[in-house]
C-alpha cells in the first residue's frame, strides 16, 4: 500500500523548522510494511494547502497530514480538510467540555480561539490528544483515508502510536508483508570501491533490496526485504548482512546500532588495552568521539589538546628540533606525539592527529586539508597522511573518523594490523 505525507506550516518552508515529522512517519509507516510514494511541504496558505490535499486525495489511498491545527488564525487545516471531503465543520460538544475542563484544570478560562479546535468535519472520527489541545482526526470518503495530526512533535508521535498505525494495520487486518531492513558498518572504504568488491553479492540478493548509504569517511550498506515474512525475511537478511561482512572484513565494524566508537571500545576491550590522545587540529574531537560511547571510561585514559607548538613541547615533550625541521604538520612530529602520549598516560594505545584544518594557514607544501593521523599500539605504529581539501569542519571531522578508522584496523585481534585505504 502506498501512501503520501503533507507536512503543513510556514516555519517549515522558511527553513527555521526541520520537517522531522515526515522522517518519523515515513519511518514508522515503513515498519508497518507502507511505503511512502511522496512527501509534500506546504505553507499555512488556504489555496495551495486545498490544491495540495485535493491531489493528494485523488491520488493515494493513505494520507497523512501534521500541522495546522492550532487555535489561531494561520491553523486553516481543519477547514480546509473539510471542504476537500465536501464536509461541515460541526461542533463537538463532547470535545468542547473536554477542552474547556483542560483549560480550568491548569486555572484558566479557555479562551475564545480555542472553541475552533472542537470543530470537527461531518463523520469525521476525533484522535484524543491527551498531550495537547489540538485533537487529530480521521476522515475517510470510502476509498481514501486522512489522518490528520498536529504539528508538535511530541503530540504527533503520540497520536501517530495510539491510533493511526494501530488503525493501519487494523484496517489492512495483517496482511500487509512487512518491510524490514538491517544496516551493515564499514569505514575506511570509498563507496564506489565497496559496491565494486561486493557487485557479486549485491547481484544474487533479490529479493533483498540493497543500497549503499555513503557518509563522510564511512559507507552503510543497507539491506532491505519487502513482502515477505518476517520469518522468511529474517534469515535471509541474517545470511546476506554476514556474506557482506565476511567480505568486507577489513572494513566492516559492525551492525544495525553500532557506532564506530562503540566497536573499538569493544576491541580494546578485548585486547585488554587503554587509550590515550593528543590532538592538533581537532581540538578534542577524537576524545569527544570516543567517550560518546556509554562505559568508555574502561579503556580511555584521556588526552591532550596541543594546540599550539609551545603546548606539543611543554606537555607532551614534542622535540624543539622535529618541530622546526619539519613543522608541527609533518610525519615526525605526529609520531612523536603518538608516542609520547602513549608514554606519559601509561596507556597501551597513543593516537594522535596534526593537521591544517583551514580555511586560513595553507601553504604549497602544505595545504589546507593535510592531516596526519598516527596510532601506536603494543604491536605496532602507524601514520596515515590524509590530503582532503574542504571545509574546516569536514577536514576536522574526516581527521577524527580516520583516526578511528586506522585505531579499529590496528585493534582487530581477528585478523591482525590491517592497513586502511581510503
Ligand atoms: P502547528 O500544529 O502547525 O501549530 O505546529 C506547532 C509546532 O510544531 C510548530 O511551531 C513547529 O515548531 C512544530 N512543527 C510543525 N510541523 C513540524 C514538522 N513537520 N516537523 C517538526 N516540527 C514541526
Ligand atoms: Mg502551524
Amino acid at each position: 500500500m502506498g501512501a503520501e505525507i503533507v507536512a503543513i506550516g510556514n516555519e517549515l518552508l522558511l527553513g527555521e523548522t526541520v520537517d522531522t515529522n515526515s522522517a518519523h512517519v515515513a519511518r514508522c509507516l515503513a515498519r508497518i510494511g507502507v511505503r511512502v510514494h511522496r512527501t509534500t511541504v506546504v505553507g499555512d496558505d488556504r489555496e495551495r494547502l486545498r490544491s495540495v490535499l485535493t491531489e493528494v486525495r485523488d491520488r493515494s489511498r493513505l494520507v497523512v497530514t501534521m500541522g495546522g491545527l492550532g487555535p489561531t488564525h494561520d491553523d486553516i487545516t481543519r477547514e480546509v480538510v473539510a471542504e476537500v471531503f465536501d464536509r461541515r465543520l460541526v461542533l463537538d460538544e463532547q470535545l468542547l467540555s473536554e477542552l474547556n475542563e483542560r483549560f480550568r484544570r491548569f486555572g484558566y478560562e479557555m479562551p475564545p480561539g480555542n472553541r475552533s479546535q472542537a470543530e470537527v468535519p461531518e463523520g469525521a472520527r476525533v484522535i484524543p490528544n491527551p498531550h495537547g489541545t489540538a485533537p487529530g482526526l480521521i476522515i475517510d470518503d470510502g476509498r481514501t483515508t486522512f489522518y490528520v495530526l498536529p504539528g508538535v512533535p511530541t503530540e504527533m508521535k503520540a497520536l501517530l502510536d495510539d491510533a493511526v498505525l494501530p488503525g493501519i494495520l487494523a484496517a489492512s487486518d495483517g496482511r500487509e508483508p512487512v518491510v524490514q531492513s538491517r544496516v551493515v558498518r564499514t569505514v575506511g572504504i570509498g563507496e564506489s570501491a565497496l559496491a565494486e568488491m561486493l557487485a557479486d553479492v549485491v547481484a544474487e540478493a533479490a529479493p533483498l533490496e540493497v543500497a549503499f548509504l555513503p557518509h563522510l569517511g564511512r559507507v552503510d550498506v543497507r539491506l532491505t526485504a519487502t513482502g515477505l515474512s518476517v520469518s522468511d525475511a529474517e534469515p535471509r537478511l541474517a545470511e546476506l548482512a554476514s556474506a557482506i561482512a565476511a567480505r568486507a572484513s577489513r572494513w566492516y565494524y559492525g551492525e544495525d546500532g553500532t557506532t564506530l566508537p562503540d566497536a573499538i571500545l569493544e576491541k580494546l576491550r578485548d585486547r585488554g588495552w587503554t587509550v590515550a590522545v593528543a590532538e592538533s587540529c581537532t581540538g578534542g574531537g577524537l576524545g569527544a568521539a570516543l567517550t560518546e560511547a556509554p562505559g568508555s571510561s574502561d579503556v580511555f585514559l584521556g588526552g591532550i589538546v596541543a594546540y599550539s607548538n609551545d603546548v606539543k613541547i611543554a606537555a607532551l615533550g614534542v622535540a624543539q628540533d622535529l618541530l622546526e625541521e619539519h613543522g608541527a604538520v609533518s610525519e615526525p612530529v605526529c609520531r612523536s606525539m603518538a608516542t609520547a602520549i602513549r608514554e606519559r598516560f601509561g596507556a597501551a594505545v597513543g593516537c594522535a592527529i596534526t593537521g591544517v584544518a583551514g580555511p586560513g594557514g595553507g601553504t604549497p607544501e602544505k595545504p589546507v586539508g593535510l592531516v596526519y593521523c598516527g596510532v601506536e599500539t603494543p604491536l605496532d605504529a602507524k601514520i596515515r597522511r590524509l590530503d582532503y581539501p574542504g571545509t574546516r569542519d569536514a577536514v576536522r571531522e574526516r581527521a577524527t573518523l580516520s583516526t578511528m578508522g586506522l585505531l579499529l584496523s590496528m585493534t582487530r585481534a581477528d585478523d591482525g594490523p590491517a592497513e586502511v585505504t581510503a
